[in-house]
Parts: structure tokens; sequence; C-alpha cells
């Protein structure tokens, strides 16, 4: 407060509004400087469809000296704000593409997909799928086992740019997915325009389906409605088998949740993929290198 008053500019601000101001620049600060330092990481929830893993979704953290493992849901939304998201996404892309020339090298791990969440505001950059592609080259990456996850906040204001780029790297073998469906604004209208390989029933809708009658008829309608429209069908936020046996009924292709994994970092995914995809091989199959 003393402060505030000090600087003649801020005064006419209520305090705790220029106090809010100063916390945000400071992080703001402090995020900039940890993805200079190295100190954002990512860790991969495996994605299943029948009873194995297909691939993973990387969720990115941010490895704090003080406070620990800080999770997304405190900077990305400030990252978004202040444009940092777009050096953020790139890092995030540049990893995963890093991650996924790796796999392909290995028999085991070849199928795997990657999915990585892309914000509204990298979507729109002009040069977005300039970037991408020239990072697909340099990589070395399948890109078809490349796939963004986008929420409906992409298309809104220019949903004509976020097509046209979806549109140019879907041809390069990239899939998308439509992240948290049915939290956004006017769902049906982009499941019928957008091209869109999967949508994923935002978990939300998954915590109650059990006990609340509404979450299980919207859960319903949306997978009745992805289906009709050739897409697979996600669900996120599966923590218990009732509720996979429920969505499996419904027709949902594929489950992401505690039930199977947390996130975690990469070795223990790489781990957790032998271990199953091992178990699943028939009898006297050869085993890959390392599993
Ligand atoms: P999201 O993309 O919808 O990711 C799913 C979130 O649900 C993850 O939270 C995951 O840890 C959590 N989750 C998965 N299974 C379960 C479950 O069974 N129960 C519960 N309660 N939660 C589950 P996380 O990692 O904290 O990420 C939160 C959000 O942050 C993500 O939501 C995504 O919107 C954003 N985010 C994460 N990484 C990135 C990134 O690299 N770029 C951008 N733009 N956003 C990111
Ligand atoms: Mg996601
Ligand atoms: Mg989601
Ligand atoms: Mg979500």
């Amino acid at each position: 407060q003393g402060k505030a008053q000090g600087q003649g500019t801020v005064h006419f601000f209520d305090p705790t509004l220029a106090e809010a101001a100063q916390q945000r620049a400071r992080l703001e600060a402090a995020l900039r400087h940890a993805l200079q330092q190295g100190q954002l990481l990512l860790h991969y929830q495996p994605q299943i469809r029948g009873s194995q893993p297909t691939g993973a979704e990387a969720l990115v953290r941010w490895q704090h000296p003080e406070r620990g493992l800080i999770p997304p849901a405190e900077f990305i939304p400030l990252a978004e704000a202040c444009g940092l998201i777009v050096p953020l996404g790139q890092w995030v892309l540049e990893q995963a593409c890093a991650v996924l020339a790796q796999w392909r090298q290995d028999p085991v791990l070849e199928a795997l997909t990657l999915s990585v969440n892309v914000s509204a505001h990298q979507v729109q950059q002009p040069g977005f799928v300039l970037h991408l592609k020239q990072l697909l080259e340099r990589s070395d990456c399948n890109p078809h086992r490349l796939k963004l996850e986008l929420t409906e906040s992409a298309f809104i204001g220019d949903e004509q740019t976020a097509i046209r780029a979806m549109t140019a790297l879907r041809a390069l073998g990239i899939r998308f997915s439509l992240d948290d469906f049915g939290t956004g604004y006017s769902s049906l209208r982009h499941l019928k325009r957008l091209p869109l390989d999967q949508i994923k029933i935002d978990q939300s809708f998954v915590r109650d389906l059990l006990d609340d009658p509404d979450d299980a008829a919207i859960t319903q309608v949306i997978t009745q409605l992805a289906r009709n429209f050739g897409m697979e069908v996600m669900a996120e936020g599966v923590e218990l088998p009732a509720q996979r046996s429920f969505l499996e009924r419904l027709g949902c292709h594929a489950f992401q949740g505690y039930l199977f994994a947390r996130p975690q970092p990469l070795p223990a995914f790489v781990a957790f993929c032998r271990q199953q995809l091992a178990a699943a091989l028939p009898r006297g199959a050869p085993l890959a290198p390392g599993a």
C-alpha cells in the first residue's frame, strides 16, 4: 500500500488492485525466467483404448526452486494473458517432437501417440503452421503420432484461421482433438464444421456420471453425436471402474484418468507402457529390446 502511494501514477487505483498487479508482474517475470532456465517439464498421462495404452497426453509443470512442483492451472492462464503462452507452447511442442522421435526408434513405443495441449493464442499466430512444419522436419518425429488438443476457445473470434491451420497440419498427418468438450460455447456448430479426429468429454461430466442423471444424459448425447460424426470419443477424468464401464456401454472408445495412471515423468510412463504392452503380447512372441 505504502509503495503504491509513493508512485504518483498508481494512487488512483485501489491499492489491492495495485498489489495484485505487482504480484502478477512478479509471477510473469518468474515464469519467463523459468522458461529460460529450464524449470518447466512435462508429465505424461496414459490414454487407454481397450485395455492397452495407445499414447499419452503431455501436461506441463513448473519445477519451482522454492515452491516445488506447480500445476498448470496456476500459471497457464497467466501465460495466456501475457503472451508467454506462445514461446511456452513452442517449447512443449519441441519436447513432444523430441520424445516422438525417440519412440519412433523403438518397436514397442513406435505406435504410441502423444497429445499436446495447444492454446487458442498459439493457433491464431500467423507462423504457427510454418513453425510446426519446420519442427517436424527438424525433429524427425512421425507426424501421424502427434495429436493436438484444442479447446473451443481456439475458434472464438477468428474461426477461419484456426480451421485453415488445422487443415494444413492434418495434411501432414497431425491429428486434432477437441478438449474439455461441453464446457465451451456453441458446441454443436463447432462439431459440425471443424476438421476433428477426436473429442474429449470433459471430466466435469465424468465426475458425477454415476450419481447425476443429467451428467449421464449429457455424456450419452456427446458420445452419440461424436460417433455419428465419425470421431473417436475419449473420456477424461475416469477414476472408477464403474465410470469406465458406464462410458464403455455408451460407446466411448478411449479413456484417460487416475483409474489407469496419473500424469508421470517420462521414464515412469515408458515403463508403464512396456509392462502393459508386453503383458498383452501373445505367448512366445519376441520381446522388444529393453522390454
Ligand atoms: P486438460 O488438457 O483437460 O488435461 C487434463 C487434466 O485433468 C490434467 O490436469 C490431468 O492431470 C487431470 N486429470 C487426468 N485424469 C484425472 C482424474 O482421473 N481425476 C482428476 N481429478 N483429474 C485428472 P493438469 O495436468 O493439472 O492440467 C490442467 C490443464 O492445464 C489442462 O487440462 C490444460 O488445459 C492445461 N495444460 C496443461 N499442459 C498444458 C500445455 O502444455 N499447454 C497448454 N496450453 N495448456 C496446458
Ligand atoms: Mg488436454
Ligand atoms: Mg481436457
Ligand atoms: Mg479439462
